[in-house]
């Protein structure tokens, strides 16, 4: 089996063009290069797995590169002594710093003191310093006074994922750079683009789960579709149904089967497809929160034509389209309150598993009563032909008490 971090190796970028999704910074930066009006200091910001690093290595590439000629183009050759060197982290000008283990001001006072020192064979000596929001205060004073007026060939690159504790001083004298999440198309598209490089195929909706799984980490998504391409042995082309198992979410099958058990008021199968849940997970709340999330699926599918469902497999969304066209929107609401209610209850019970299964007694028992409307219209009816006339007042009776009474049964 291939290792689990191989795509997201081999595809981690290496130049401005291959940089995905990051369009502001690869302008603003190629035209500062071209122009020769390099800022000394960059700051980057965005969430964890959304490339930081990789970017400040493309950066300290692009300034170092022995084959760029900014008036044809900025993007790192990769092949040079500066770019092999830098892209491995064993270039001796561009020094890497992790705050989150150095904090303290001896470490900066030992940059600073090396600062003075003109670069050994690259044009730029370069300082990366990752998380820098974790240097300390002392740190951060040091720091000041080089960044105020630093060296020429010095520049430095901060990444963090927490802007708001970097000190104001410090990002007044940085260009800075929100590294954006990509969106789930992006991802999806991206990691098509790979996969065929790899001449390998999946399943659209394969793809558009990992990309949602992912949460705009674009590493995150190459790793999950490395794991997902070694389950599926790396044949040629990636199921759906092996992407949902992975990502635990042919769960929402079996979740769909019990509601759809329940809403036909049949316990003995509700109850035997809860005890197959609770053999392999005694987390009931759990499953209470997926039946909610499901319902409330099912509802919006009801209300709104083109409600989309993308991700859920055609199978889930047959179902989901299914129940929604056989149930009334009363009872919908009212699953949804009891199930509410479900969730409070069992966060206090000493057993979750009897008031799940009460839970499931009251919707079987609401389904199979008597629809109280009929019974009372029908009624009405009867006595109405009996007395050969229709009394308004009747009718105006039989909606108030409709209106008011609780128990009717879900339709
Ligand atoms: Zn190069």
């Amino acid at each position: 089996m291939s290792s689990y971090l191989v795509l997201a190796r081999k595809y981690r970028p290496q130049s401005f063009d291959e940089l995905v999704g990051q369009e502001v910074l690869v302008t603003t930066l190629s035209n500062a290069i071209k122009n020769n009006r390099i800022h000394h200091a960059y700051i980057l910001t965005g969430i964890r797995g959304v490339g930081k690093t990789t970017t400040a290595r493309i950066i300290a590439k692009t300034l170092n590169c022995e084959n760029i000629d900014p008036k044809k183009s900025v993007q790192a050759c990769g092949e040079c002594e500066n770019c092999r060197l830098i892209t491995g982290s064993k270039h001796q000008d561009v020094i890497e710093i992790d705050a989150a283990s150095r904090t303290g001001v001896d470490d900066i006072r030992e940059i600073i003191e090396s600062i003075a020192y003109a670069p050994v064979s690259a044009r730029h000596k370069i300082y990366i310093i990752d998380e820098v929001h974790m240097l300390s205060n002392s740190a951060f004073n040091a720091l000041l006074k080089t960044l105020e007026e630093p060296p020429a060939h010095v520049k430095f690159i901060f990444a963090t994922t927490e802007i708001r504790k970097v000190p104001v001083t410090i990002l007044s004298r940085c260009q800075r750079f929100d590294l954006r999440r990509l969106d789930e198309i992006e991802i999806a598209i991206h990691l098509k683009n790979i996969l065929t490089k790899e001449n390998l195929e999946a399943e659209e909706l394969a793809l558009s789960l990992i990309a949602k799984a992912s949460e705009g980490s674009v590493r995150d998504s190459l790793s999950l579709l490395d794991q997902a391409l070694a389950n599926n042995n790396h044949q040629k082309n990636l199921p759906t149904d092996l992407v949902e198992k992975m990502l635990g979410l042919n769960d929402k099958n079996k979740v769909l089967e019990l509601l759809s058990s329940l809403l036909s008021g049949d316990f003995a199968t509700s109850s035997k497809i809860f005890n197959e849940f609770y053999s392999y997970s005694s987390d009931v709340s759990h499953l209470v929160q997926d039946l909610l999330f499901i319902t409330h699926r099912i509802t919006s599918s009801k209300l709104l034509p083109d409600y989309r469902l993308d991700d859920c497999s055609k199978f889930q969304q047959n179902k989901i389209h299914e129940i929604a066209e056989k149930i009334s929107l009363n009872s919908l609401t009212r699953i949804w309150q009891m199930l509410s209610k479900g969730v409070y209850e069992i966060s206090f019970a000493s057993s979750p598993k009897m008031v799940f299964e009460m839970l499931m007694a009251r919707i079987c028992h609401l389904v199979a009563l008597p629809d109280l409307k009929q019974v009372l219209l029908s009624t009405n009816n009867d006595k109405n032909t009996v007395a050969q006339k229709s009394d308004k007042n009747n009718d105006n009776l039989i909606e108030d008490i409709l209106r008011s009474f609780e128990g009717s049964k879900l339709t």
